[in-house]
């Protein structure tokens, strides 16, 4: 392994570590400068940013790279903007020292993060019935809810509340077994085991468990085979009374491609739903995660964040942890200003779409030949999704009419004009057309 692919596969590692937010601003530039005697010297663009990851990120970096490489000695830190001849202030860790900080140890047994517990895990009315359920089931293992499904948005806490409820009924009862897996890997270990002709030994092994808890079940969608054996693995643990939790992305109803006695099953106990903060309970879960850090942010700044970041907990997380950093680099709070241009930096950039996947989505949308779009033919159920194709090229792609018209079967620009026009006009009058265009919209550029 090149020092490169080693960087690459460990970042790969600290990406699903770390937040989005956090990814991107303290491990955007850095790379392996050397590799010599068990000590790997990461090259990084500021002093800033080293301070940050020695203090912050040390030991889950050794620990991603300790994985890839055991005989991983120490890690330095070092920035590539030193003045000739100045020597990098190094500092060094022994890996036992560092890794003895529990809040990423991942018990082998259960796959359990033991940070993630009902203690740290803030109620409102966006998560209530979740979280009431979650805890009902721990009273009443495989009694009560069975299977309990919970369902929400990226970021709101799913995992968060699939992995209290494990810790919480480790920790009273750790004479019961208890286990969580992501669905990917539930269906790893299930085609292997398929493959291998032993699908008995992967049932029996889970089989085993009093508890357990698989994450974003949404995953197993299509793959016809995987649901097979997954239906009668979780038959043989359901009337085994053991207590199973799902999470998914959405609604069992909503998951496209998944068996219909699959879904009955998961519907066949509680269902339950994690929905977007509102601004108060933002602005409690800032306030909160700022006392548990131990740091001070205006009040102005904690409202500042909670009116503006509004998609998940994760991304409040990411922004207060930017803060932060601000704050170190500042040694003072940093004003509303300075946050708002911290937030900015890290927006996700918007992805840059083509015009063929633009008209792609829209031609699946509207479930159309692709070429159909293309064609001379007037038949309504082609003209119509054709006009919003074409409003989308200009509006979203920033294509000039003659292209856009040439685009289409080598069409007059008058035409894409009219059609462009057509569109904007029924957006003011026709629920249909902005519903569609929204949801269009999200299938380009993401939700
Ligand atoms: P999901 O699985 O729904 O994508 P996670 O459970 O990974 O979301 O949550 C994302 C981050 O937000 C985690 O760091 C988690 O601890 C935190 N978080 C989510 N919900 C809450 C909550 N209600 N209280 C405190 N922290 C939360
Ligand atoms: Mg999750």
């Amino acid at each position: 392994m090149t020092n490169e692919e080693l960087w690459r596969a460990a970042l790969g590692e600290l990406e699903i570590a770390v937040s989005k937010a956090s990814f991107a601003t303290w491990f955007k530039d850095t790379s392996i400068m050397d590799l010599n005697n068990g000590v790997v010297t990461i090259a990084v663009p500021n002093p800033f940013v080293k301070e940050w990851l020695e203090l912050k990120y040390h030991k889950l970096i050794l620990k991603a790279v300790l994985g890839l490489i055991p005989g991983i000695r120490s890690i330095e830190y070092c920035t590539t903007r030193n003045a000739p001849g100045a020597r990098p202030v190094k500092m060094r860790w022994a890996p036992e020292e560092q890794l003895e900080f529990n809040d990423f140890r991942i018990n082998p047994e259960t796959n359990l993060n033991p940070k993630y517990t009902f203690g740290s895990f803030i109620v409102g009315s966006f998560n209530e019935v979740a979280c009431a359920a979650s805890l009902a089931v721990t009273e009443k293992l495989g009694n009560l809810y069975n299977p309990l499904f919970i369902y929400g948005g990226v970021g709101l806490g799913k995992t968060h509340l699939l992995q209290a409820i494990g810790n919480k009924v480790k920790s009273e009862r750790p004479e019961l077994k208890v286990k969580y897996v992501s669905s990917e890997k539930f269906t790893n270990e299930l085609v292997s085991s398929i493959q291998n002709k032993e699908p008995h030994i992967f049932k029996e092994k889970y089989r085993q468990e009093d508890l357990l808890l698989i994450d974003d079940v949404q995953f197993i969608a299509g793959k016809t085979k995987t649901q097979e054996e997954f239906f009668h693995t979780f038959n043989a643990l359901y009337e085994a009374n053991k207590q199973i939790v799902f999470t998914s992305d959405k609604p069992p109803k909503a998951i496209q491609h998944l068996e219909e006695r699959l879904k009955s099953r998961f519907e066949g106990g509680m269902i339950a739903d994690v929905t977007e903060p509102e601004y108060e309970s933002r602005l409690a879960i800032l306030k909160t995660k700022i006392e548990s850090k131990n740091i001070d942010v205006s009040p102005e700044v904690m409202e500042y964040i909670a009116l503006t970041v509004k998609e998940s907990i994760r991304e409040l997380e990411g922004a207060l942890n930017l803060v932060h950093a601000k704050m170190t680099m500042i040694k003072r709070q940093p004003t509303v200003e300075e946050v708002k241009e911290e937030l900015l930096k890290t927006a996700k950039p918007k992805k840059t779409v083509t015009a063929n996947q633009i008209i792609k989505v829209v031609a699946d949308y509207y479930d159309i030949e692709e070429k159909l779009l293309f064609e001379k033919t007037r038949r309504k159920e082609i003209v119509s999704p054709r006009q919003i194709a074409m409003y989308l090229l200009r509006e979203d792609f920033n294509g000039s009419f003659p292209f856009i018209g040439q685009k289409f079967g080598g069409r007059d620009h008058t035409t894409a004009i009219h059609a462009y026009e057509k569109i904007n006009k029924s957006l003011n009058k026709d629920e249909k057309t902005v519903e569609d265009l929204k949801q269009i919209r999200e299938k380009i550029h993401g939700p």
